[in-house]
């Protein structure tokens, strides 16, 4: 089948992910993969490795790269488990609901740690951070969340393992929707575990998650596992020295997928290019939203250019399931609020999208305006 004959998606996905892919990542996935045979693991796994350890870092060559099956929370959770020893303590800073997702995470696996938790629409700050380091010297990690996608909050990550630095403290950052869609250096910006997942902004499809980590950092990882599906040292040892190979059956398909969205995304011109892309989506958006009369949850200069929050209008008459199904209906599926103290709803607008489809759900929101 050509490409062009594959059948169009009824609607975009206008959310934190899964996102709307290309057609061309989803023909990929038209045919079977052999885990054992090299055409997988030698031309894909490893060529994946490569091209995110480039990705994320001019200093490669001190960064190692995993691959982890399951949903984003999986790699996270993988990373937790194994890179805290038993006599360790995490703060973990958290500003929403994933960064509680890393509190409730350390709980369940009965690790040491310091919640510092701030409102969903503040950025922590500094100085307390700085404050809770000094008064806690028992602390080996500090994890926080990147792009906070409860509400689209940007948190100030590179200062934050500024200070972590500062006191030596192993970091650990949730970057699962924003790398690919933000440029950043894992060793400019003093990070030793990054996490995200195949189906953000590298536009895969949803199967996998992925974690960069300095080398050095994860050799120490050995023997500290609390799960064993999700031990991260062994994954990767397996992968690292294996030519690619995972240790139990990997989403073949899903990870094909991903390596054409790698091509696809340095075809776009590389993340820079994608980053430009993705904020003028999110300022075409905000812009068309505050001529129809919302507004946002977050000032502009918390928000990043990847989720963006928007109050939901007071008339009694505004009901988001409503507004939901008419604007499906239009071909966009937006997604529900997840701040606690407000109403709110969000659009997303990475993924397949471009500044076009943009202009056309504000003129499919202006025209069922119906509140
Ligand atoms: C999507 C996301 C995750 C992972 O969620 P899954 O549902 O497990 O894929 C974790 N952290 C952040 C910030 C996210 O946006």
């Amino acid at each position: 089948m050509k490409i062009e004959e594959l059948p169009d998606n009824p609607y975009l996905l206008l959310t934190p992910g899964p996102l709307s892919t290309s057609k061309t990542v989803k023909a990929t996935m038209l045919r079977d993969w052999c885990t054992w045979d090299d055409d997988y693991n030698l031309n894909i796994v490893q060529e994946i490795r490569h091209k995110i350890e480039q990705l994320a870092t001019k200093k490669a060559e001190d960064y190692s790269s995993v691959l982890m099956q399951g949903s984003g929370t999986f790699a996270v959770e993988s990373v937790i488990g194994s890179a805290i020893p038993q006599d360790g303590k995490v703060l973990i800073i958290s500003n929403g609901a994933y960064g509680n997702r890393i509190i409730r995470i350390t709980q369940m696996l009965r690790i040491h740690y310091i919640p510092y938790t701030v409102a969903e629409i503040h950025i922590p700050n500094l100085n307390e951070i700085e404050q809770i380091l000094v008064e806690n010297e028992s602390i080996t990690h500090v994890a926080v969340v990147h792009c906070e996608t409860t509400t689209g909050i940007l948190n100030p990550i590179e200062q934050i393992t500024k200070i972590a630095k500062r006191y030596n403290k192993i970091t650990i950052v949730d970057a699962m929707s924003s790398f690919g869609g933000i440029s950043m250096d894992v060793a400019d910006w003093n990070i030793d575990f990054l996490i995200s997942s195949a189906n953000k902004c590298t536009q895969g499809v949803p199967g996998f998650g992925f974690i960069i980590a300095r080398k050095l950092e994860l050799e120490k990882c050995k023997h500290r596992a609390r799960s064993h599906s999700l031990d991260l040292y062994d994954q990767w040892e397996t992968m690292h020295n294996g030519g690619g190979k995972w240790r139990f059956t990997s989403p073949t398909h899903v990870v094909r997928a991903f390596m054409q969205a790698l091509i696809e995304l340095e075809e776009e011109g590389g993340i820079l290019a994608r980053e430009k892309r993705y904020a003028e989506n999110q300022r075409t958006l905000v812009k068309g939203m505050r001529a129809l009369g919302f507004e946002t949850l977050l000032p502009d200069a918390l928000q990043s250019t990847i989720i963006t929050s928007f109050i939901s209008p007071e008339q009694s008459e505004f009901n988001f399931m409503h507004f939901y199904e008419l604007l499906k209906a239009e071909g966009f599926i937006i997604y529900p609020g997840k701040v606690a103290q407000s109403d709110t709803f969000r659009i997303g607008n990475i993924g397949e999208i471009y500044p076009a489809d943009i202009e056309r759900l504000i003129q499919s929101i202006g025209k069922i305006k119906f509140w």
